[in-house]
């Protein structure tokens, strides 16, 4: 059985491993920052991904955000997130924006599994893409009108899904499954009812599988095969941990 996906939670980076190993599920944990990012790759987790970010809302990451630096990261790790951009930041959309393209252009270069964020930017965020188009970018608690996903799909976009947008069901409907991966976005995208960690993705699976009227075990082998075409297309394979590599092969 495969085990639960979980593309996009915030961990801290010096948690215990055993504690990660508990959680039963393969995880991509973003950072905010380079440093973050620095510190979270010094780890060698069996099924923890840590991924290379600098978030949009974050003022001191993103002044200080350098692409040298970011590309040297990048080259240890199958996972770039969370990048993109927030229409609700302190910091301006101008520099968010450079930041972005700095980001998605040393990514062209070395594409990854890439989450971003879009938060009251999700048509800015898409025109980014367009200018910089690659494999692999998943948005991640994407708020966008149905014709900004048409657009995104048409960006060859993936989306990930969590416990707080599954409730907008005209937004699943609308996302093939070979589109679609599920996020808890823990601690902040798994707010209410059932249990809060990463890696949980139970109410995700089943809201994807009443839309698509499948079982929840189908929905699994999905999201994994999902998962093996980005990797594919990114050609991210050698980065993953071996056990992350057999599973997306047994997928
Ligand atoms: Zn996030």
């Amino acid at each position: 059985m495969l085990p639960p996906l979980d593309l996009h939670a915030h961990i801290d980076a010096g948690i215990e491993a055993r504690e990660l190993r508990s959680l039963g599920a393969v995880v991509f944990a973003v950072t905010r920052s380079l440093d973050e990012a620095e510190q979270a790759l010094e780890r060698s987790d069996e099924t923890t991904i840590w991924g290379v970010g600098c978030h949009p809302g974050l003022v001191r990451a993103q002044k200080s955000f350098d692409s040298g630096r970011f590309r040297e990261l990048v080259g240890r790790t199958p996972y770039a997130g969370e990048l993109g951009l927030d229409g609700a930041s302190r910091v301006s959309l101008e520099i968010q924006q450079f930041t972005l393209a700095r980001a998605l252009s040393v990514l062209q270069q070395s594409p990854r599994i890439t989450s971003l964020h879009s938060y009251m930017a999700t048509n800015q965020l898409l025109d980014v893409i367009a200018e910089c188009p690659q494999p692999g970018l998943i948005l991640h608690w994407w708020l966008g009108t149905d014709s900004e996903t048409d657009r995104a799909l048409d960006l060859g976009c993936y989306f990930s899904v969590n416990a707080s947008s599954v409730r907008r069901r005209d937004l699943l409907a609308q996302i093939p499954l070979d589109r679609v991966l599920p996020e808890t976005d823990h601690p902040f995208g798994d707010k209410g009812r059932g249990p809060r960690r990463p890696g949980e993705i139970a109410r995700v699976e089943t809201a994807l599988a009443r839309v698509h009227n499948l079982s929840t075990e189908t929905i699994r082998k999905c999201t994994w095969r999902t998962l093996g075409d980005i990797v594919n297309a990114t050609h991210t394979h050698r980065l993953l941990p071996s056990p992350v590599r057999r599973l997306i092969e047994f997928g």
